[in-house]
């Protein structure tokens, strides 16, 4: 249960003032929380953390103000001077002066009500915005911030400047903000003390206070020991959830899987190739785990198209030599197919039975596939979260392969583990990740690397070019088709409430039908798993030698003899998505190119992603470069403050934080495994605080 002291920050945002539906919605959209299905809450906006701030301490006085600085006047109000009516074109001016002048405060379509109200004649006021000199004369054009000097402690001297969505403004963020501040409840304290006072760390409520209602610009710094305290209290989470589950692992010990090499010898007898030195280095470590009576975790690493799906098979094999089931699961229904296409094939050559469950198997079909896994008569079964919901029972099932981790959390690694006694669990991704986050998302598992790619690949020519000379890219896409080349085309995807126009998948598939008729092939996230099916079909097998695609194909998927991979608004992707999807080609013998489009003018952080592609092809040194690239301003409305996986902690700045938290959290558990000290207490409200509850769960269930 979670501790009632915390009900206030878990009461939706909708219960702040000023915050309907609508502005809900906008607020979901820059929360650092992974939000999955749920509302945000109260809680989720403290870690809403500003990137900068608008320094507004400078007093100068009028005569003193420069050209465009941004200043905080002390005035008296002179006199106003309403447009004359029926003329909306002049402003409404203010005048109002110090021993230093007089300034023109300057207001388009203003209402006179308010501001008859905000700066009465003969009355002190504090005003703050930026300072205009015209022809000689002083003005301010709707100043920031007007208070009376009775208020004037309202007045932010030093304002935070949160991430933005279009749509909503700074100021209703800010109100729901401070609300939030304000439902803070008083919480017992989970840190260390020694730790604390080593790194000057101030209390939860004041690093918060200084963060969002700052007094120095210093104080917003992620250097600075307010975020380092909530960084290091979002590592310390994280680790002590971890290691929470780490121990529950040990308790519900695996058993040795160990088989004969039978299965695993056929299936390499039918490969039409032999397996690179990283992958037999892979598959030694894992059968080695398997082996082993603890519960293997184990993450492959491996970057696109290194072959981790072969790897995956032939420890399955082990699996079933040793008298068990195992299941694959992907993240996506196109994933699934194309993995059960690979594998079946070699699987049956083997003797192998292999089965497919999906959201999309139903009725008869569906209802067989059940009964087959639950009595133990199929051996492999490929599919994708529909394989560890409710009603899905195995005979036996010891090996878990997931595949492309990052898509999956925690949460659902808990669900599938419940499913057998304990499984062996194989984590597959392709996102090169950092040591340094490996051991932050990852902390509970051992890493398997494949570091060579299979023999004969060619490298890949990136190259950028600007929208507007598409037509010459379609004149070389005419040239390569002849030649029988095949050609993904991605296009991001098109919000519906986007106000830039951008061509969508749709919009581009029917402007190259025109030119390449049949040739063209049509795949996005809202079309039925059957159309998918169908459209990536089609392109395998060349009946479509143009496929045009939404990031559907983002992860995994395999056609080897496709050669160009097209990628309209690259400067709207991330460098790790770029990367994934130029990784959809070079796969086979021939030579290959992507092609970045980009729409001018190239934003700083755009324009370093786009030649970072085009230097490199080595996945870990683009994921250095994401990390580093990341915070840096992104694009509007994309989350902002953490490092993936975290709201407030970023590697970049926080690394050196991270080790004492696992230290830290080691030491806790050793001395009190169930959390039930004080501090233990404490820290169980952390884990609340960052969404790690599910590990207290844990610690109930025992
Ligand atoms: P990923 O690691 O991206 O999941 P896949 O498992 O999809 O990569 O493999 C990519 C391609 O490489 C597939 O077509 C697969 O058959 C092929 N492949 C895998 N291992 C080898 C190898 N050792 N030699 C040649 N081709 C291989
Ligand atoms: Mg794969």
């Amino acid at each position: 249960m979670r501790p009632s002291l915390l009900d206030p920050l878990f009461a939706p945002i909708t219960s702040l003032e000023g915050v309907g539906p609508k502005v809900a919605g906008l607020i979901e959209k820059i929360v650092p929380a992974d939000l999955g299905d749920r509302p945000a809450r109260v809680g989720d906006l403290l870690f809403v953390l500003p990137h900068t701030v608008i320094d507004r301490r400078s007093r100068p006085g009028i005569a003193g103000s420069a050209e465009g600085a941004i200043v905080t006047l002390d005035l008296r109000v002179d006199r106003h001077q309403p447009p004359p009516r029926g003329n909306r074109s002049v402003p409404y001016r203010v005048f109002a002066f110090d021993e230093t002048g007089e300034i023109a405060l300057t207001f388009f379509h203003a209402h006179a009500a308010y501001l008859e109200k905000a700066l009465p004649v003969g009355e002190d006021v504090v005003v703050s915005g930026r300072m205009e000199w015209f022809n000689g004369r002083p003005s301010m054009v709707h100043p920031d911030h007007i208070a009376l000097a009775a208020d004037a402690a309202s007045l932010p001297l030093v304002e935070p400047v949160y991430p933005m969505t279009a749509g909503l403004s700074g100021k209703v963020l800010r109100r729901a903000i401070a609300q939030a501040l304000a439902r803070l409840p008083v919480l017992p304290d989970w840190l260390d003390t020694d730790v604390a006072r080593r790194h000057s760390f101030p209390p939860l409520a004041a690093a918060l206070a200084r963060l969002h209602d700052p007094k120095d610009p210093l104080d917003v710094s992620p250097e600075g020991a307010a975020w380092r305290r909530l960084a290091y209290d979002e590592f310390l989470a994280g680790q002590v959830s971890l290691a929470l589950i780490r121990a529950r692992r040990r308790k519900y010990s695996g058993r040795p899987l160990v088989g004969d090499g039978k299965i695993e010898s056929a299936l390499r007898t039918a490969l039409p190739y032999s397996l690179t030195g990283s992958q037999e280095f892979a598959l030694s470590e894992i059968v080695a785990d398997l082996a082993r009576p603890e519960r293997m975790l184990r993450l492959l690493q491996g970057d696109v198209g290194s072959g981790k799906t072969v790897v995956a098979l032939l420890a399955m094999a082990r699996a079933v030599e040793a008298g068990g089931q195992a299941a694959i699961m992907a993240p996506t229904e196109i994933l699934a197919r194309q993995h059960l296409a690979t594998i079946a094939p070699l699987a049956e050559k083997a003797g192998l039975t292999v089965a497919v469950l999906t959201g999309r198997e139903k009725g008869r079909d569906r209802a067989d596939t059940l009964a087959r896994l639950a009595d133990g008569s199929v051996d492999i079964v490929v599919g994708t979260h529909a394989l560890f919901q409710e009603p899905v029972k195995f005979r036996d099932l010891v090996f878990v392969v997931v595949d492309e981790q990052h898509r999956f959390g925690v949460h659902q690694r808990l669900a599938i583990t419940a499913k057998g006694e304990a499984p062996d669990m194989l984590v597959m991704t392709a996102t090169p990740i950092p040591r340094t986050l490996v051991l932050t998302a990852f902390g509970d598992m051992e890493v398997s690397r494949l570091t060579e790619k299979p023999a004969g690949r060619q490298p890949i020519r990136t190259v950028t070019l600007p929208l507007d000379r598409v037509d010459e890219l379609v004149g070389r896409i005419r040239d390569a088709v002849a030649d029988g080349q095949k050609v993904y085309w991605i296009c991001p995807l098109v919000e519906e409430s986007e106000e830039i126009k951008l061509m969508s998948a749709e919009d581009r598939f029917a402007v190259l039908a025109e030119d390449f008729g049949n040739a063209v092939g049509l795949v996005h996230g809202r079309m039925k798993g059957a159309e998918k099916d169908e459209a990536m079909r089609a392109f395998k097998e060349g009946e479509t030698r143009i496929l045009v695609a939404t990031t559907v194909i983002e992860v995994g998927v395999d056609v080897p003899d496709a050669t160009i991979m097209v990628i309209e608004h690259a400067e709207r992707f991330g460098l790790a998505q770029l990367h994934q999807l130029r990784g959809r080609v070079g796969r086979g013998s021939k030579p290959s190119s992507c092609v970045l489009l980009y729409k001018d003018p190239l934003g700083e952080t755009a324009k370093r992603r786009l030649s970072v592609m085009r230097e490199t092809e080595d996945g870990f040194l683009i994921s250095e470069e994401d990390l580093k690239l990341r915070g840096e301003g992104e694009l509007l409305g994309t989350r902002q403050s953490g490092t993936p996986g975290f709201q407030v902690a970023r590697i970049e700045f926080h690394a050196d934080l991270l080790e004492t938290a696992r230290d830290d959290a080691r030491l806790i558990l050793n001395r009190d495994p169930e959390l039930t000290s004080a501090r233990g207490e404490a820290l169980r409200i952390l884990l609340y605080l960052f969404g790690r509850d599910d590990a207290v769960r844990l610690l109930r269930a025992g």
